[in-house]
């Protein structure tokens, strides 16, 4: 079925999608509220043991692409799994809660104040930003990465990604992950495809979450194009770079999609907080969504118990 043709529909199935779609998944965020009430101070944040590969330095770490690394230098997923993870964090909207913002939809809207909060905990707690190439490459080889290395993804195309999380990321040399869902681009509170490219240019990573957010876990035949090779392309197409990463909407996988995405140029894909698959722990990729009910001690508390 084909939406294009009535923008208005596919504008609110976009808007639907967006959010209900998030809400539908069991959710990480909920099962790490609870894990995450106890309470630390703030500064121990600094000493915290989230796990890190080394503490290389900067001329040392692994730039290179998953392309460059020969197939004899990757692990088996065995050696992977048993990596410690990075911790990743997920965000949606960022923007004040609004009164008719559902008590289920605040885990994915984080009020602005609260997001800048967690990015400073991060910055003062002596975090570095990590982009997918990065992970991959230690992962796949045990490439070093920088002392306290956290990623930072963003879903769904929203506005606010660009006119807030930019500019906080820029302020503490963060950068982002962007998992833009193409259907959105454009669209009022979306971001623009000039932006996505900028966004891109500024040294930031777009990855691909479909064309309208439809469960990886049904498609069919044409919905790999529809879904996946084309929004794919359009990417590219605006910004320049190959697009080799991918969130699964709602977190939602199945063996038989990972296939899939290989063929479609993939090298590692993102879930949300459930257990990863053994056979292909590239393609499983832990992730939190980062609460707007979580203070910064929360969320580091979070980020030190589900990685
Ligand atoms: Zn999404």
């Amino acid at each position: 079925m084909k939406f294009t043709k009535y923008p208005v529909l596919a504008a609110a199935l976009a808007t639907l999608a967006a959010l209900p779609a998030c809400t539908e998944t069991k959710s990480a965020a909920g099962t790490e509220t609870a894990a995450a009430t106890a309470e630390i101070a703030a500064d121990s944040a600094a000493t915290a043991t989230t796990p890190t590969a080394g503490n290389a330095t900067a001329a040392s770490l692994n730039n290179g692409t998953p392309a460059t690394i020969p197939a004899n230098q990757r692990a088996d997923a065995a050696t992977i799994i048993a990596r410690p993870q990075v911790p990743i964090l997920c965000y949606h909207q960022i923007r004040n809660w609004k009164s008719s913002d559902s008590k289920g939809a605040k885990d994915y809207i984080i009020p602005v104040d609260q997001f800048k909060a967690q990015m400073k905990m991060l910055a003062d707690s002596g975090y570095h930003s990590i982009l997918p190439d990065q992970l991959y490459a230690y992962l796949a080889t045990g490439a070093p990465l920088p002392s306290k290395p956290v990623m930072l993804t963003f879903d769904d195309t929203d506005l606010d990604q660009f006119t807030v999380a930019r500019p906080t990321l820029e302020k503490y040399g963060f950068k982002g992950v962007y998992f833009i869902m193409t259907v959105s681009l454009g669209r009022p509170r979306y971001m623009s495809k000039a932006q996505v490219k900028q966004l891109s240019d500024e040294g930031n990573v777009i990855g691909s979450h479909t064309w309208d957010h439809h469960n990886v876990k049904k498609y069919q035949g044409q919905d790999w194009v529809t879904q996946i090779e084309k929004p794919t392309k359009v990417l590219e197409e605006i910004t320049g770079k190959k697009v080799n990463y991918f969130a699964y909407p709602f977190g939602l996988w199945n063996p038989e999609a990972i296939p899939e995405l290989k063929k479609r140029g993939m090298d590692a894909a993102f879930i949300l907080a459930e257990k990863r698959d053994q056979q292909d722990p590239l393609f499983t990729i832990r992730r939190i969504i980062a609460s707007g009910y979580w203070s910064p001690r929360t969320l580091h508390n979070s980020m030190v118990q589900s990685f």
